[in-house]
């Protein structure tokens, strides 16, 4: 096995059950080779425009002090989950108290990482230091430490992005300052009781006022960080509808809403909002789900917009893809903490001998780690985990590489091909669906298993296994569920196959890694895999294409979350065999230390498991697709039987 060597940058609780235990691994080497080796970031960005103040010193600095703040957010890991926010009598919402000093710390030498990946006006020209690549890799270790700490003002930078680029001149007088200063956060609230999945069905509604001021009426629920003492106020992007307008139900507009509104002279006073219940729920406790009321109490305001009817989705278009692609960040963060707690214990437990030897006494008991099926269970996370945050690398390489570009184009006034800076574009979106749905499923696979090598050890509150599962879990569910990012791939990014610009794209950087395998004979099976896997997924698009063609939607529905499945694990395998690729062409070298060879070792393995162990069932499923007739599921609900 590949003797992955990994740090702990955890810290117990009081909880005297817990403060034994570590909690949050992370493995520096895994992000060296990401950063240095495989996306070469030194090459590609730093020192250039507008990343030319950056330098690779000031990349290690930056992942030094992030760790360091990794231990502090760990240390709160426990409490946040003992210490579950919940609603007062007072109506006041309490929060775990380690989460205020926390959160100072974290605002004041952190929150401006996450608003680097604000367009350039933002920040002036010296403001740009690290490419999203960086702030991806370096805001993971805080997502790991501390999911539920996080969430809190998690939609703030994007909600900000959104006023900047779509309010009004007077919108973004009153709201960005304090936004850009966090004194102020944000929540986007699109759920309603009757209106989950379905958000043609939201029933919050907006009459006039004036000017651009409304009076908004509704409830929204499970609201994230909804109500808090962390900041001094916090601003809603509430989805709802203009009363008397358009009666088409994609006319939703987007009010923003302060909980205290700032009067003439900045006073924050009432603006009615209530907090009617803190959600109990199975994890991320630390973190208050609140249900809230709009305009029942007295008059809510709220700001139209942009002063712009109607145009909500729109609008919200890249908020929502930021928090999709956040959630899959959150998912491969902890999961990548379970799989290497569970390297860690399987290296220490001795049980049994090894399977060939189980019948002889004498033979020596030995490490799990060393049984095939425990290898099974570690390489299949090692797998998943490795694969998942190159997805999310992808996404963050495209992000800076539109970064870049723009740069160059607007301010340096560089001869950039648009088409390029579009490839770019369609790319991250592509994968976007993918990094929410096929990462928290995986990760949710991942974090399973790592308690299964526990056994009963797994099972305890001592370890922060039960917890990842309990945290990781709501990640197949918000931010649209699973089911409906596999219709945004299949119906919106890929028109059912009838749009094949973004596929043509997916297939061209598939097909220039496979044109390199010349350069690794050893990797040959692992290419021949890959290419076969992508024809595969190629065909079921195409029958996926056929059925839409003929008018068989029920049939196509029922194929959308498999063919996500299909496409998340053939960019897998191609981003492990691009890492497989670098690692064999490392070993090559007469000089490699065995710690060194040992990780490039591993990254061989991971990319033959992948390849020849799961990457096998795509195939399947393309044929589940083609052959249709025999595999359609719709029955009569009455036909399930039982009757409650
Ligand atoms: C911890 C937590 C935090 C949240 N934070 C926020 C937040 O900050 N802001 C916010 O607005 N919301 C938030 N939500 C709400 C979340 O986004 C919704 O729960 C989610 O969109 C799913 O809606 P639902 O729960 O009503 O499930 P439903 O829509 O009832 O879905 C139930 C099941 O049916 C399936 N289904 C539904 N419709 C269809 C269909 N047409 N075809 C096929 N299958 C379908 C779904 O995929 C799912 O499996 C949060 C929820 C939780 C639990």
């Amino acid at each position: 096995m590949n003797a992955v060597p990994h740090e702990e940058v955890s810290g117990g609780s009081d909880d005297s059950a817990a403060s034994a235990a570590q909690v949050y691994l992370w493995d520096r080497r895994e992000i060296e080779f990401l950063l240095w080796e495989l996306f070469h970031v030194d090459r590609q960005f730093l020192g250039t425009a507008p990343y030319q103040h950056t330098t690779r010193a000031a990349v290690d600095e930056l992942f030094a002090r992030a760790q360091e703040h990794a231990k502090h957010l760990a240390q709160a890991f426990y409490q946040g989950d003992r210490d579950p926010a919940r609603l007062q009598e007072d109506g006041e919402v309490h929060i775990p108290a380690a989460f205020l000093p926390l959160w100072e710390e974290h605002k004041r030498d952190w929150f401006w990482l996450r608003q680097q990946g604000d367009p350039i006006e933002v920040h002036g020209e010296a403001g740009i230091r690290f490419p999203q690549l960086v702030i991806q890799l370096a805001t993971e270790l805080f997502a790991g430490a501390n999911a539920a700490f996080m969430c809190y003002a998690g939609f703030t930078p994007s909600a900000a992005t959104v006023i900047r680029s779509r309010g009004t001149e007077l919108q973004k007088k009153v709201f960005l300052p304090a936004l850009d200063m966090v004194r102020w956060d944000a929540c986007f609230c699109a759920t309603e009781p009757e209106a989950g999945s379905d958000l043609m069905a939201i029933s919050t509604t907006a009459r006039p006022l004036s000017g651009e001021v409304y009076a908004v009426t509704g409830e929204k629920c499970y609201i994230t960080a909804g109500v808090h003492p962390l900041t001094e106020n916090t601003v809603y992007l509430v989805l709802g509808r203009l009363v008397g307008g358009s009666t088409s139900p994609l006319a939703m507009s987007c009010f923003i809403v302060p909980r205290f509104w700032p009067d003439d002279s900045g006073r924050l006073v009432d603006n009615a909002v209530e907090c009617t219940q803190v959600e109990d729920k199975m994890g991320l406790n630390g973190c208050a789900n609140t249900r809230l009321v709009f305009g029942r109490a007295g008059v809510t305001r709220g700001y139209l917009l942009g002063n712009k009817p109607n145009a909500a989705l729109l609008q919200l278009a890249m908020l929502m893809k930021k928090a999709r692609i956040g959630t899959g960040a959150i998912g491969v963060a902890v999961s990548s903490s379970a799989y290497l707690h569970a390297l860690t214990y399987a290296r220490k437990r001795v049980q049994g001998a090894a399977f060939d030897r189980a019948s002889d006494l004498r033979a020596p008991r030995v490490p799990i780690v060393e049984h095939c099926d425990v290898q099974r269970m570690l390489l299949e996370m090692k797998a998943k985990v490795e694969g998942s945050r190159m997805l999310l690398c992808r996404i963050s390489f495209h992000a800076s590489m539109i970064q870049q570009l723009v740069y160059r184009k607007q301010k340096l006034g560089e001869d950039i091909d648009r088409d390029l800076i579009e490839k770019h574009g369609r790319l991250a979106l592509l994968y976007a669906p993918m990094a929410k749905a096929y990462i928290s499923d995986e990760c949710w696979n991942v974090v399973t298993q790592a308690i299964q090598v526990h056994g009963a050890v797994g099972y305890f509150r001592d370890r922060p296994l039960e917890q990842y599962a309990r945290d990781l879990k709501i990640l197949t569910i918000w931010e649209g569920t699973n089911y409906i990012q596999s219709q945004d791939l299949v119906r919106d990014k890929l028109g059912f196959g009838r749009q094949p610009l973004a596929m043509k794209d997916f297939e061209g950087e598939v097909r220039a890694c496979l044109d390199r395998r010349d350069e690794h004979p050893e990797l040959a099976p692992e290419f021949a895999a890959v290419e076969s896997a992508l024809a595969e997924l190629g065909s079921a698009l195409e029958a996926i294409q056929r059925h839409a063609s003929a008018g068989r939607q029920l049939l196509v529905s029922q194929f959308c979350t498999r063919f996500l499945g299909m496409f998340g694990d053939v960019v897998t395998a191609w981003n492990l065999l691009e890492a497989a690729a670098v690692a064999a062409h490392a070993l090559r070298s007469p000089q490699l230390k065995e710690t060194e060879a040992a990780f490039y070792r591993g990254k061989l393995a991971s990319a033959r498991f992948f390849c020849h162990n799961l990457l096998p069932a795509v195939a399947a499923r393309a044929q589940i697709i083609r052959t249709a007739e025999q595999s359609f599921v719709h029955i009569d609900p009455a036909d399930f039987g039982y009757e409650a």
